[in-house]
C-alpha cells in the first residue's frame, strides 16, 4: 500500500517535472504539492512548516488533502475535486498553510 511519504514524493516529483506550470519564487522549503490538469488554480501547496494539523482542509476535501503520521497535511490527488472546492479547502485553513498558484507562478491565495 502506498504510504503518505510515497504519495507526497510522487506528487512533488510530478510538480517539479511539469515545465508547463511556472515555479513560484516564494515557495516554502517544506512542502507537499500537486499540479492540477486545468483551471485557474494549477499548483496546490501545503506549507508543512506552517501546518498545525487542524484538519479542516481534510474535512473540506478529503480526497485532496490527508494527514500523515506527523500530523501534517499533504496533497493526495490534486484533481479529485473542482476548483471551487480547492479554494474552500484552502480558505478553511486557520493558519493559511495552503497556498494556491496559477500557471505563471502567481499566488492566487492567500493574497
Ligand atoms: S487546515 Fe491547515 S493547518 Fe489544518 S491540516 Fe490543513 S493545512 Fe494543516
Amino acid at each position: 500500500m502506498e504510504t503518505a511519504q510515497d504519495i507526497m514524493q510522487k506528487n512533488n516529483a510530478i510538480a517539479e517535472a511539469d515545465t508547463s506550470v511556472a515555479v513560484p519564487s516564494d515557495l516554502p522549503d517544506e512542502i507537499s504539492q500537486g499540479i492540477t490538469s486545468g483551471g485557474e488554480i494549477r499548483r496546490i501547496v501545503v506549507d508543512r512548516s506552517a501546518c498545525i494539523g487542524a484538519r479542516p482542509c481534510v474535512v473540506a476535501a478529503e480526497k485532496l488533502f490527508q494527514i500523515d503520521e506527523e500530523n501534517l497535511a499533504y496533497v493526495v490527488d490534486p484533481n479529485s475535486v473542482d476548483q471551487d472546492t480547492v479554494r474552500v479547502a484552502a480558505e478553511s485553513c486557520p493558519v493559511l498553510a495552503i497556498l494556491l498558484y496559477d500557471k505563471d507562478g502567481n499566488k492566487i491565495f492567500p493574497q
